[in-house]
């Protein structure tokens, strides 16, 4: 596999600071492990695995980040972040990915009613996810 090399100029670093703000967790501790990944329901609907987010958040390559579906499917769901050994808050990293997403291209947040028949096949989960990610717990 050929190597790539990656460039951290300072949009990069900064892209860094703002998701470990964000988050309150510290991305550099992860040490790639791949547990939260393996820990994920949903991590078969991603783009990328949960540990390739973080990988790449951590190396500050931003575009590979905000254009992956992955911080989208994840329900915050918190199984990542307890299984974490290194005691990443992964879920709180992804909704950094969302929150620093919606603050630069607003115009991704689509409100849509739901029709009865969408309400009915929605996964439990997305109703917990959803709950949790506007209250303030
Ligand atoms: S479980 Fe923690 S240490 Fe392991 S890859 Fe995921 S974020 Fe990194
Ligand atoms: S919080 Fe998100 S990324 Fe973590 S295990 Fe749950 S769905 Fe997957």
């Amino acid at each position: 596999m050929p190597f790539e090399y990656i460039k951290m100029d300072k949009e990069a670093l900064k892209f860094i600071d703002t998701i470990e703000e964000i988050s309150g967790s510290n991305v550099y501790l992860c040490y790639d492990c791949g547990k939260c990944s393996s820990g994920c329901a949903f991590v078969y609907k991603m783009d990328l695995t949960v540990n390739q987010v973080i990988s790449y958040i951590k190396t500050g390559q931003k575009e590979k980040v905000l254009s992956a579906n992955s911080p989208w499917v994840c329900s915050s769901c918190l199984t990542c972040t307890v299984r974490c050994p290194r005691e990443v808050d992964i879920a709180a990293v992804m909704e950094a990915v969302r929150e620093y997403t919606l603050r630069n291209e607003p115009e991704r947040l689509k409100r849509i009613e739901l029709t009865d028949e969408m309400k009915k096949n929605l996964p439990n989960i997305a109703l917990v996810g959803s709950y949790r990610k506007k209250s303030e717990l």
